[in-house]
């Protein structure tokens, strides 16, 4: 047995794993994100996310299938109202793992753990050839579960502008200022 959850020894393949995943690793995996910097120290609050990870692995020479399921519950700031809300995820997973020097060539720069995904390979993962690790897997998991502008409801009404106050909460006298963004729009003179 190897000891950490996530790393499995390619020598003991088939196998599968199932686990939960800590609090700890998602708030980690997901720093960074604005949506979750908005939350502030509630962020880190470990009772607002949770995960589960279910995987059957196999080799075929060198390749490494995985296949199962990812869980899970985040918690992130609404794009609109910044007030916390939970986005749950529930996923089939299916993916690659190849060594290293077998990864298509790539222009883009590594990540941080040194392993280069393209857009057009998502489901491929870089392994030093012995040991699979599921990190960055799950890392980015939890980091795509979150769209890019969450919202705590469809029609969330959003903060006001001008005095701050959440206009799903409470209402404001401000006068409704032109769109600054049209106004910037206007003005703008395109060359032809
Ligand atoms: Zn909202
Ligand atoms: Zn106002």
């Amino acid at each position: 047995m190897s000891q950490s959850p996530y790393q499995i020894l390619v020598r003991d393949l088939p196998l599968s794993r199932e686990f939960d995943v800590p609090a700890s690793f998602i708030a980690e995996a997901m720093r960074g994100l604005p949506v979750r910097e908005a939350l502030g120290g509630t962020a880190d609050d470990a009772s607002s996310c949770a995960g589960h990870l279910q995987l059957d692995l196999y080799a075929e020479g060198v390749h490494v299938f995985a296949n199962g399921r990812i869980s899970g519950v985040v918690m992130v700031a609404c794009s609109r109202c910044i007030e916390p809300m939970r986005i749950s995820f529930d996923e089939p997973l299916r993916v690659t793992f190849l060594p290293s020097a077998e990864l298509p060539a790539d222009e883009d720069e590594p990540d941080e753990d040194g392993v280069a995904i393209t857009e057009d390979d998502l489901d491929l993962f870089a392994y030093d050839g012995e040991v699979i690790d599921l990190e960055p897997l799950l890392r980015e998991q939890f980091v795509l579960a979150v769209p890019y502008a969450p919202l705590c409801a469809e029609d969330c009404r959003g903060l006001c502008p001008q005095c701050g106050i959440n206009r799903n909460q409470g209402t404001c006298t401000c006068e409704a200022p032109g769109d600054p963004r049209l106004a910037a729009l206007k003005a703008l003179k395109f060359p032809s």
